[in-house]
């Protein structure tokens, strides 16, 4: 029995180190969480703004709902108390740079001085250290992706995006269109920062209500990335125990 045992155990303890190939190699970009469960994940760029970020929490907060904001340093530092009701709030908070470089064709030196600056400011304002990064402009290249994964980052990227920032459509344009769009391991992107708008506010707020009672829960990229960590365990127990029962439902 030990025989057996002792290799699955070893198996396992290892299994964070090949769970987490972003030690040594490029940073992963996760752009929707593979799973049937019906879950989606809010995320808003950019903040925090004093006009914007404190009205999407009250919509968040009255709903009992957790999100995922990417934070800009050079706006944090500005308004550090909303970094803290944001902390206070349990919401998760990932990093989109200090000063909104984009990365592309950046050397890895600057690349490096970037990421660090955002995560020392997210830290010194009660902030977890970051783990998620969000590309500004998207935009990345294999040195920034390789410089992300040395240094232990997740790249968030997104499955739904109507671009709320340009302001062309109205709440319940943007809610009708992210509402046709969504599916389960979702991830959409928002913008609470200087670009933010009372259109997307009003839009979080349909779509939290209407997606609710199509049976969707709204979970943070942490929780997505949790979900997906617990789907690749069941196939490891299917895959060692051919034929044996799932251990355990796979609920967040
Ligand atoms: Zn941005």
């Amino acid at each position: 029995m030990i025989r057996i045992i002792a290799p699955l155990a070893a198996l396992l303890a290892s299994w964070p180190l090949w769970g987490h190939p972003a030690r040594t190699k490029s940073a992963p970009i996760i752009r929707q969480a593979v799973t049937t469960q019906k879950v989606l994940a809010l995320t808003f760029d950019d903040g925090p703004s004093l006009k914007w970020t404190p009205k999407i929490l009250a919509v968040l907060n009255k709903a009992h709902v957790k999100a995922t904001f990417f934070i800009i340093g050079s706006h944090a530092t500005r308004r550090p108390q909303l970094v803290h009701e944001e902390v206070k709030d349990h919401m998760n908070i990932g990093s989109h740079g200090a000063e909104h470089l984009i990365l592309r064709r950046e050397s890895a030196a600057v690349i490096r001085q970037e990421v660090d600056n955002n995560a020392q400011i997210l830290r010194s304002l009660g902030a977890p250290p970051p783990t998620l990064y969000r590309l500004p402009g998207g935009a990345s290249d294999a040195i920034a992706l390789k410089v992300l994964g040395q240094m232990g980052y997740t790249v968030v990227g997104w499955s739904i995006d109507r671009r709320d920032w340009r302001h062309r459509s109205t709440a319940e344009e943007l809610a009708a269109q992210v509402e046709r769009e969504a599916s389960p391991g979702a991830i959409v992107i928002f913008h609470d920062g200087p670009k933010g708008s009372q259109a997307t506010v009003a839009a979080v707020q349909m779509i939290i209500s209407a997606l609710t009672k199509q049976g969707y829960r709204f979970v943070t990229v942490n929780q997505l990335l949790a979900l997906e960590h617990q789907a690749r365990t069941h196939v490891l127990f299917r895959h060692t125990f051919p034929g044996s029962p799932p251990t355990r439902e796979h609920r967040l």
